[in-house]
Formats: structure tokens, sequence, C-alpha cells
């Protein structure tokens, strides 16, 4: 091959690669970046909810160790009004022995002021005087009675002084007591006092543990509200460029069709259409559920994932752990939690055509995997923003959504 003729050569590549071209293929590069973006705020949303729902946990925790400290308090109050009866009794005691001690001192005075009269008589009339009195009598029987009265006199005496002496030692003994008790209650109620001062300085610390991971939720949910809005706008911007290829491609078409019925050669002989008729031989996503909950299209609800008012599938109502299968043959591209979708599996059923499984509650394939037909490959939940158990199924054909109710059996 001389130059000239690589030149020409090199020249029909260019120009056939120009030709093979057209704007729709050209602006893939564009649709897997948009998407990709989408994919990456989707998983830092997923990521910072997953930080949202530890935080939760936690706050959960706080709550319960709150729940049981409160369960302890009103244990210690239950002791604390059990020391408040027992104080109470205690109290009852103090004065009822008060006024054991207040007669106690009275007979003590009494017994002191009987004993000192007598002991001033003797002293007036000395161990003579008693003699005196003895000898005194008129007769033998007086002298007997006198001296039988001295000896209970002298015996009575002996007897007060050690009924004083019980007396002084009994009141001696109600004060010990009385002090005993006193410092009983003290201790009590230092006791009461310190338990709750404990409890109560925990509860503070939990109150601020709580308040302060509650603090980071709230931070955390404003990020995601942001990247609510950022997953909006790139997802605006895939449906923009997956629009702006199915017009170029349906320019195709038609420059196509035109020139078929002209008898003139195909314009486009590198692009592939897709084809025209509808894939057939579909099965139902959720074998024996046919309950739509909302249909494919526009729609005023716009809680659902995304917050978009355009529904990009179907959402069939079904009972959490409902079976999900393969609508046709095919492999697995994605099992993962992604973003508002929650827990998703994405099938590719070849020729074009994506399903996509939102809100699972768990799968039964991962991706790479080979399905067939009627497999399940995940089970109906409510996970990622879903307001109930459903599953979302979204048909993606050649890039744009598709209303699956055209291609399923219903
Ligand atoms: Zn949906």
């Amino acid at each position: 091959m001389n130059f000239k003729r690589l030149g020409s050569f090199l020249l029909s590549v260019l120009l056939l690669a120009t030709l093979i071209t057209p704007k729709a293929l050209a602006s893939n590069d564009e649709l897997e970046r948009a998407k990709q973006d989408k994919k990456n705020i989707a998983e830092e949303k997923a990521a910072l909810q997953s930080q949202v729902d530890r935080k939760k946990a936690s706050i959960d925790e706080v709550i319960s160790e709150m729940q049981r400290l409160d369960d302890a308090i009103a244990g210690i109050n239950t002791v604390i009004e059990e020391l408040d009866v027992k104080i109470e009794e205690k109290n009852q005691d103090i004065e009822e022995v008060k006024q054991e001690l207040v007669k106690a001192q009275q007979e003590l005075e009494e017994m002191e002021e009987d004993l000192n009269s007598r002991v001033r008589v003797m002293y007036m009339y000395g161990n003579d005087g008693y003699l005196e009195l003895l000898f005194s009598s008129e007769d033998f029987s007086d002298f007997i009675s006198r001296a039988d009265k001295m000896a209970a006199i002298m015996k009575a005496d002996k007897k007060s002084v050690r009924n004083i002496e019980d007396k002084r030692n009994e009141i001696e003994v109600k004060k010990d007591e009385i002090e005993e008790a006193l410092a009983e209650i003290e201790e009590s109620k230092e006791k009461q006092v310190e338990a709750k001062d404990e409890q109560e300085a925990k509860k503070t610390e939990q109150e601020a543990v709580r308040a302060a991971n509650q603090q980071e939720i709230d931070t955390f949910m404003a990020e995601i509200e942001e990247k609510d809005a950022a997953e909006a706008e790139a997802d605006a911007k895939v449906q923009q460029i997956v629009a702006e290829q199915q017009a170029e491609l349906e320019r195709i078409r038609q420059e196509k069709q035109a020139a078929a019925q002209q008898g003139e050669p195909d314009p486009h002989p590198e692009v592939e259409l897709p084809s025209e008729t509808s894939p057939t031989g579909y099965l139902w996503p959720v074998p024996g559920v046919y309950y739509i909950t909302s249909p494919f299209g526009p729609r005023s609800d716009v809680s659902h994932f995304g917050g978009s008012s355009y529904h990009n599938g179907i959402d069939i109502g079904a009972s959490t752990g409902t079976p999900c299968v393969a609508i046709a043959d095919g492999v697995v591209t994605e099992a993962a939690y992604t973003g508002g979708y929650g827990n998703l599996v994405i099938v590719d059923f070849g020729g074009g055509v994506s399903g996509y499984y939102g809100h699972l509650n768990g799968y039964a394939v991962s991706a790479g995997e080979r399905v067939s037909a009627g497999q399940t490959v995940g089970y109906v939940g409510s996970t990622g923003i879903s307001s109930g158990p459903h599953l979302h199924f979204g048909m993606l054909i050649n890039g744009g959504w598709q209303n699956p109710m055209n291609y399923l059996p219903y």
C-alpha cells in the first residue's frame, strides 16, 4: 500500500467513523457520566442515611438507658417512701421515749425529794434520835410497833436510793436510744439525697447524649435533603439525555423508513434500531399479585422516591417477603442498596431491556449471577424511600423508561 492509498484509506475510515457516530451514540458517554453522577449522589445519600440509622439506633439505646434509669429512680423512690415510713415510726418511738423520759425524770425528782426529807429528819435526830424514839415507847407492844416502823423506814430509804440509781440509768438508756434513732434518720436521709442526686446527674448526662445525637441527625437529614435535590437534578439530566437520544433515534428511524420507501439505500446502515415489535413472553414480576398501587407516568403524589412527579415504573402492592421473579432469562447487574430505591436488583434481560426491582426486603441473587425466567430475585419490602411494602418495577428499554404495562402480561 502506497502513501496515497493509505491516505485515502485513513480518510475513508475517518469518514466512516463520523458516519457511524450519530449524535445519539456520541452522547452515550455523556449519558454514562450523568448516570454515574446520579449513582454517586444516591450512594452518598445512602451513606448519610446509614449514618442517620446508626445515630437513631444510638438514640434508641440512650432512650432505653433513660428508661432503665427511670425504673431505677422509681425503685429508689419506693425505698425513700419506705424510709419515710420508718422515720415516721422512729419519730413516734422518740416521742414515746421522750414522754417516758419526762415521767422518769418526774419520778426521779419525787424520789430524791422524798429521800432528802428523810435524810433531813435523820440529820436532825441522828442515830440517837432513832434510839430515843424507840426507848420512849410506852409499852412493849408500842416498842415493837416503833421498831417495825423504823426498820420499814430504813429499808425504804435503801430501796429509794437503788430506785433512784435505776431511774437514772433508765434515763441514760432512753437518751441513748433517742440519739441513736436520730442518727439513723439522718443517715437514711443522706442516703436518699445521694441516690437521687446520682440518678439526676446520670439522667442529665443521658439527655445531653440524646440531644447531641438528635442534632447530628438533623444535620444529616438536612444534607440528605440537599442530596435529594441534587439527585433530582441528576435524574432530570439523565432523562434529558435519554430523550435527546430517543429523538435522534426517531429521526434516524424516519430517515431509514423514508429511504426504504423510496427504494434508496439505508442512510444509516451503522445504526441498528431496536425492534419495532414489542418484546413478548415476559412473566409478571410478582406472581399472583396484580394490585397496582401507583401506575407509570405523571402523578400528583410527590412523596415517592425522587420526589419526582413522574413515576418511572409501576408499584405493585404486596406483603413484605412476597417473592419477585425475573420476567425473562437474564443477568443480574446489580443487587445493592441504592438510595431511594432501597435494596435494588437490576436484571439485564438482553436486547437493551433491564428490569429494576426496588424497595426489596432482601435479595435472592447477587450481581453477576445468571437468572432464568421465573426465578426469584428478591422479596417485597419497604426499604429506601417508600411509604409501605411494595415492589417498584421499572423497565429501562434502550436507556428510556417504558411503561411495563405495555410489555407485561396483566
Ligand atoms: Zn415506584
